[in-house]
């Protein structure tokens, strides 16, 4: 349950915080007690903001020299950077065959490449003991999906980043962690609710038999940035509803 006192006096980024998870993320840090710096691409991240007292800053991730942008922004906002969470993504991705080059190199630089720029501008404003980086994977990083290829290599990626940075980081005392969400309701499935091979693929073998809510993700997100995970560095956690463990599971 939220806990105003649980990241007082603290700060955090959010990429991709528009809306969708990004949007959850921003909204239980805020209820936790941070100040929060939502960064988007689109402008409605300045309502979301608004609307949770906090503060935006529109910029494209994937633009060069948006981690500075970022960091700068932070800093005149609030003063410190604590914890960074790299939630901003892209879909759209296909089968590789069906993947021309532009595709491959907008969802690769969103998903992973950006992320590594964003946060080597960021780190050296953590503090160092007590800084924290949470990244945003998938489970379609951590197993095989056919028909989105080059989304999962990024967000294997992602995965891998983890734990290389949490090796880094560990001895300036950062930690460095991930959560791999399942299937959440957010503009971004929106879409896949409508085809049935996705239906019967991915949600329908979910043990918890529900898709979930960015609060779902909000949660666990939130507990590795708190002082509960302090001995928790380089974990890429899997948050859907026991699809990684046991799907296909119902008899
Ligand atoms: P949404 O598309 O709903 O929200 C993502 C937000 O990030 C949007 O506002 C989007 O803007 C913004 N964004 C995209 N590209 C950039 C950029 N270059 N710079 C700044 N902001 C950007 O996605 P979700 O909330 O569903 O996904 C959030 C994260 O969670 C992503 O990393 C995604 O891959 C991951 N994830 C999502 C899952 C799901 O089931 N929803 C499952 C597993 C992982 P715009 O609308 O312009 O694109």
């Amino acid at each position: 349950m939220p806990d105003p006192t649980r990241f007082a006096g603290q700060t955090v980024i959010v990429t991709g915080a528009a809306r969708g998870i990004g949007e959850g993320i921003a909204t239980r840090f805020a209820a936790d007690g941070a100040k929060v710096l939502l960064v988007d691409l689109i402008p409605e991240v300045e309502e979301t903001a608004a609307r949770l007292g906090q503060k935006a800053f529109t910029c494209d991730v994937t633009a060069r020299g948006a981690g500075e942008a970022i960091a700068k922004a932070a800093l005149a906002a609030f003063g410190r950077i604590d914890v960074l969470v790299n939630n901003a993504g892209i879909g759209g991705s296909k089968k590789l065959l069906d993947s021309d080059d532009d595709l491959i190199e907008r969802i690769i630089d969103t998903d992973l490449s950006a992320v590594l720029r964003v946060t080597r501008a960021v780190v050296p404003h953590l503090p160092q003991p007590g800084g924290r980086i949470v990244n945003i994977s998938s489970t379609f990083g951590l197993t095989g999906y056919p028909g989105t290829t080059a989304y999962a290599v990024a967000k294997a990626g992602i995965a891998q980043f983890t734990r290389q940075l949490s090796g880094e980081l560990g001895p300036s005392g950062i930690r460095v962690n991930a959560v791999a969400p399942g299937v959440i309701q957010t503009p971004m499935t929106m879409a896949h609710r409508e085809n049935p091979f996705y239906m019967r693929v991915v949600v329908d073998p979910i043990p918890l038999e529900r898709m979930g809510e960015p609060a779902d993700i909000a949660g666990p997100v939130a507990f590795l940035a708190s002082e509960d995970a302090a001995f928790v560095t380089g974990v890429v956690l899997p948050v859907d509803g026991g699809y990684l463990a046991a799907r296909h599971g119902k008899l």
